[in-house]
């Protein structure tokens, strides 16, 4: 099928498709109308994810293997998504990342290809698909359970974010406690997250990101985020 036709397609189905293509948010109303009038197919949206999307990959693969010392496991899949509460998301069980919007494409890819080799260097230490949030996808819906782990991926995501990007983020704690991190929604959890975990990947990214990956905080560390950090970074010195 030659790439005029597979437009065709898209565009043939109105305006979302050219919105999101223009970098912009749907609409609820825009996205329902869409999937009524016709589901775009999985395959299809890889194809043109890959398209649209696939020179940016390689060029953020290649740009963190440089910033953070890292060789990267491959290449994850990628797919166009339409969901309004993430801008982007990782798929664990089938390593790919979706696009729900590419405003600021470059940085979600750098943060999503931090899901993707949290979850390759788990899936190298026998430990399986990572982080599973009792089916939830990366990005999306956490339960209460799963609020060390979140902390962690998340942690570990925006760092490659933030290190591809040249945020400058500091490693600082504000609080001992992870309860006592009152900003609202997600926020706080890629914030505190980067914070805590920083310091840690720092040192070397590979064996920060497989310590991290197999000590997550438990619910006592969520209490003293301080005294995790610092036995972390006391396992990463006898790792040296
Ligand atoms: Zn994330």
């Amino acid at each position: 099928m030659t790439n005029w036709k597979k437009i065709g397609i898209f565009t043939g189905m109105g305006f979302p498709i050219v919105a999101f293509l223009l970098g912009g948010f749907l609409t609820y109303k825009s996205i329902n109308s869409t999937q009524k009038s016709e589901e775009l197919k999985e395959e299809e949206r890889q194809e043109l994810a890959q398209e649209y999307f696939g020179s940016d990959l390689k060029k953020v693969i290649s740009e963190q293997e440089n910033i953070l010392g890292i060789k990267h496991f491959g290449e994850p899949k990628l797919s166009l998504g339409f969901s309004l509460t993430a801008d982007a998301s990782y798929y664990p069980q089938t390593d790919l990342i979706k696009i729900n919007n590419s405003v600021l494409l470059k940085r979600f890819i750098a943060h999503e290809l931090g899901h993707f080799y949290a979850d390759k260097v788990s899936e190298g230490l026998g430990r399986g698909d990572w982080p599973i949030f009792k089916g939830k996808i990366v990005d999306g819906e956490y339960g209460k359970d799963d609020m060390g782990l979140k902390l962690i991926a998340e942690g570990i995501a925006t760092y490659f974010e933030s290190r591809t990007e040249g945020d400058g983020l500091t490693g600082d704690l504000e609080h001992k406690n992870f309860s006592n991190y009152n900003s609202i929604g997600i926020g706080k959890y890629y914030n505190v997250g980067n914070n805590l975990v920083k310091p840690i990947l720092d040192k070397d990214v590979r064996k920060g990101v497989e310590l991290l990956v197999a000590n997550p905080p438990t619910s006592a560390d969520l209490e003293d985020l301080v005294g995790y950090k610092k036995r972390m970074l006391e396992r990463m010195e006898e790792l040296k």
